[in-house]
């Protein structure tokens, strides 16, 4: 137990939280560099994070003067632990390696383990030196884009930037842990009406959905727009829903059970695709795909919504994306962050070039796009997609339940706070935004 981290939960003041001493040690779930090589030959669904990851103490690393410390009362699972854990498509020892030959401060992420976790909620516990506009105390969100302001390439858009990086997958010291390093600009406000663990969950996905839906940087949606999600109630894909709604566009949610298809409508998503009832099966064999089926989406589609969608949000890759780049609409844009199901990517280029289609790749976001994101949280414009909570002991668990598509929307992890429930403290905006909207993920989760 830490003193620190008592006076955290205990709500103390900026100068006691100061005056305390930092602890020693604190916990955090790592992946170890000895394991690397643990599941290697084996099919990937067979590779369990519950083998790989594992809480341990770690001394906490000297803190640079452009950094803080964030006492961690919640964080959640992104699919990068689950990359990381099961050490695909690398091992991310490799990015911490590389991190470490850039400078001094760099170094330190260079260790034998890795403190994983991209998303948190918590209290600042340090500042440092040239720290302006957060303090001790402070009751913060983080966002996973990790830059170097001093990197001139950074100086537009920062995922532009050459060196950046994931906080908590290509960086050390993530969110899943009583405390974890981060540099001052990555820091949010809290919003307030939300819970420690509401609050958790949302940073890397949404910020990740606004700038594929929003932003300029991405495929923005204007009224009217149909735009097709594939994973709607999964976690980019449960933003996405809600980013397309409050610009006035249609979205088509994809889903694969009933259970997830009551809560796209739930939501105020009105067109939804059980694509597990429609059987779709955009691939023959492991080399063929058969385009009669992506015509029988694009038919689904039109039957819904009267035309083909003029975005078509991608992320599943391998899967779909023959069938993404079908769909869209003459003209129209397919928005791609990842590739869940492979990225060797196979789709029929005469529909792109002779429809005058777009593929747009994107990534995270920004500062601006991440801020941005955020007050659309502390607005009350979009709800937390959290379906279940676990502790911190349990992350290997929540990681294998995401590795196995057996959850909805964001799994949230309590680290620092004690119980669920805590940390709220706008109480009208939470009342006019209604408990109902708000645990929508939550009653219909796997974890209720
Ligand atoms: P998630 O919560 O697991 O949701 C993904 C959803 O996609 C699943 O729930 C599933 O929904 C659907 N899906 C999975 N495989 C599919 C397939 N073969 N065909 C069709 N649908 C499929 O994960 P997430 O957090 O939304 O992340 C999704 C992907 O985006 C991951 O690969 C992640 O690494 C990536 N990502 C990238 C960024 C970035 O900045 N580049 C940021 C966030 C996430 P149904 O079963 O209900 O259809």
């Amino acid at each position: 137990m830490s003193e620190l981290l008592d006076a955290v939960r205990a709500g103390a003041s900026a100068d006691v939280l100061s005056a305390t001493p930092l602890p020693a040690t604190v916990r955090g779930v790592v992946v170890r560099r000895e394991d690397m090589d643990m599941f290697a030959g084996m099919p990937s669904r067979e590779k369990d994070p519950r083998r790989s990851l594992h809480l341990q103490e770690f001394e906490l690393p000297e803190m640079a003067p452009d950094e803080v410390l964030v006492a961690v009362m919640a964080s959640s699972i992104n699919f990068n632990t689950v990359w990381t854990s099961i050490f695909e498509p690398v091992s991310t020892f490799g990015f911490l390696d590389r991190l470490g030959r850039e400078s001094i401060w760099g170094a330190r992420h260079a260790r034998d383990y890795h403190v994983v976790g991209s998303d948190a909620s918590g209290v600042i516990v340090r500042v440092g030196s040239a720290v302006r506009g957060w303090k001790v105390a402070d009751e913060v969100t983080i966002h996973c884009n990790h830059v170097d302001d001093q990197d001139p390439s950074s100086h537009d858009d920062s995922m532009l930037a050459n060196n950046q990086r994931i906080w908590g997958f290509e960086t050390n010291f993530g969110g899943l842990a009583d405390v974890t390093l981060v540099k001052a600009n990555q820091l949010m406000p809290k919003p307030a009406h939300l819970s420690w663990e509401e609050a958790a969950v949302n940073a890397l996905c949404n910020s990740t959905s606004y700038r594929m839906l929003v932003s300029r940087n991405g495929a923005p949606v204007t009224q009217g727009d149909k735009v097709l999600i594939w994973g709607a109630s999964g976690g980019i894909g449960s933003f996405a829903v809600q980013h397309v709604l409050n610009s006035g566009g249609v979205p088509i949610g994809v889903v694969s059970s009933p259970e997830k298809a009551a809560i796209l409508r739930e939501l105020g998503c009105e067109h939804v695709i059980d694509r597990a009832d429609k059987g779709y099966r955009f691939w023959k064999d492991e080399h063929t795909q058969d385009e009669s089926e992506w015509r029988r989406l694009g038919r689904d589609i039109r039957s819904l919504v009267g035309e083909d969608p003029d975005i078509v949000f991608e992320h599943p890759g391998r899967s779909t994306m023959g069938a993404s780049v079908f769909v869209a609409k003459r003209g129209g844009t397919i928005v791609t962050c990842a590739a869940t199901s492979g990225y060797m990517i196979e789709y029929d280029n005469r529909h792109l070039w002779m429809k005058l289609k777009t593929i747009k790749g994107s990534h995270f976001s920004n500062y601006r796009e991440a801020w941005a994101a955020n007050q659309t949280l502390i607005d009350g414009k979009v709800v937390p997609p959290l379906s279940a909570v676990f502790a911190l002991e349990q992350a290997g668990e929540a990681t294998y339940e995401m590795h196995h598509n057996r959850h909805e929307g964001k799994i949230g992890i309590l680290c620092v706070a004690e119980a669920e429930g805590l940390g709220i403290t706008d109480h009208e905006t939470r009342a006019r935004v209604g408990e109902a909207r708000l645990s929508v993920f939550r009653r219909h989760g796997a974890g209720s």
